[in-house]
C-alpha cells in the first residue's frame, strides 16, 4: 500500500515556496485571527505561524478573547482588509459561541481570503474558476497528484458536507473530472456508497467511522479527520487491515494536516502576487 505521506509532500512544496519568497524584496504576510482558547485551534495556529517562519513569510496572530463581540471581530477584519501589509487573512474556526462565523467570514475581502471561505470565492470555485483553493481540499488533490493517482473519470466519494471540507472537496474533485458522490449524516447506507469509491475522502469528524469493510479493492483513501483519543491522534479512518484492500492511504497525523498548511502558504503567496497587479 502506498502511503500518502503529506508531511514529505508538504516539505517539498514549502522548499519551493521558500525559494520563491527569498527572491522577493517585500515579503507576503498572513494575518491569523484566533478567538478564544480552543486547545486544538491554538495548536493549529502555532503550526501555521511556524510554517510561515520556516519559508520566510511574515505572519501575525491576533488573539481575541472568547467574550469578544461580533462587532469587535468584524471591525478587526475590516482593519486587516485595509492594512496594506496584510496580504491574506485567516479566521481560525470554529468560533466560540455565540459568534456567527458566516457573518464574520463575509467581512473578509475576497482578495485576502486565505482559505477560500467567502461566498464570492466559493462561487468562483463552484464555477470551476477559483482565485484561491480551500486549503484542506486542495491539499488532498495535491497529495493524490503527487503519487500519480488519476482522478479524471474515477468514482470519488466524499464523506461529510461541511463548508470548509466536504463541499469544496467535492467541487475540486468535480473540477478534476471525477464522478462525485457526497455522503452526510442523513445518507442511507454509507457503506454501500463507500464501497463504490475509487477515491474515498473521509471528513465526517467521527473517529474511525470508516474501516476496511467500507473499502473497495484498490481504492485510494484520504483521511481528513483528526481526533485526540487517550493522548493519541486518530482519524476518521481505522487503518487496521487497510493494507489488504486500499491502494493508498493517508496517515493521521502526517497526512492531510501538513498539506493544509502548505495550501495556506501557497494561497498567501498567490494573494500577495495578485495584489501587486491591482
Ligand atoms: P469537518 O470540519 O471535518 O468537515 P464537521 O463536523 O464540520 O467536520 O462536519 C461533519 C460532516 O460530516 C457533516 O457534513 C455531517 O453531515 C457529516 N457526517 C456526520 N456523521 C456522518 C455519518 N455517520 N455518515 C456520513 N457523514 C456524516
Amino acid at each position: 500500500m502506498i502511503l500518502l505521506d503529506g508531511k514529505r509532500i508538504a516539505t517539498k512544496i514549502k522548499d519551493e515556496l521558500k525559494a520563491e519568497i527569498s527572491s522577493l524584496s517585500q515579503k507576503p504576510k498572513l494575518s491569523v485571527i484566533l478567538v478564544g482558547e480552543d486547545p486544538a485551534s491554538q495548536v493549529y495556529v502555532g503550526h501555521k505561524e511556524k510554517a510561515c517562519a520556516q519559508i520566510g513569510m511574515e505572519s501575525e496572530v491576533i488573539r481575541l478573547s472568547a467574550s469578544s463581540s461580533q462587532d469587535e471581530l468584524e471591525q478587526l477584519i475590516e482593519k486587516l482588509n485595509s492594512d496594506s501589509k496584510t496580504h491574506a487573512i485567516l479566521l481560525q474556526l470554529p468560533l466560540p459561541k455565540p459568534l456567527d462565523a458566516f457573518s464574520a467570514i463575509e467581512k473578509i475581502s475576497p482578495s485576502k481570503d486565505a482559505d477560500c471561505l467567502t461566498a464570492y470565492n466559493q462561487g468562483l470555485l463552484a464555477l470551476g474558476r477559483p482565485l484561491v483553493k480551500p486549503c484542506t481540499p486542495a491539499g488532498v488533490i495535491e497529495m493524490l497528484k503527487a503519487k500519480d493517482i488519476d482522478i479524471a473519470g474515477k468514482e470519488a466519494v466524499v464523506v461529510g458536507r461541511s463548508n470548509i471540507v466536504g463541499k469544496p472537496m467535492a467541487q475540486l474533485l468535480l473540477n478534476e473530472n471525477a464522478t462525485v458522490t457526497i455522503c452526510h449524516s442523513k445518507t442511507k447506507d454509507l457503506k454501500a456508497h463507500c464501497l463504490k469509491a475509487d477515491i474515498l475522502v473521509a471528513a465526517a469528524g467521527i473517529p474511525h467511522l470508516i474501516d476496511s469493510s467500507f473499502i473497495k479493492e484498490g481504492a485510494s483513501v484520504v483521511d481528513v479527520g483528526i481526533h485526540r483519543q487517550e493522548g493519541k491522534l486518530i482519524g476518521d479512518v481505522n487503518p487496521l487491515a487497510m493494507d489488504e484492500k486500499a491502494f493508498a492511504l493517508s496517515p493521521v497525523p502526517g497526512g492531510v494536516g501538513p498539506m493544509t498548511i502548505a495550501g495556506l502558504l501557497k494561497n498567501t503567496l498567490l494573494l500577495f502576487e495578485a495584489g501587486k497587479l491591482n
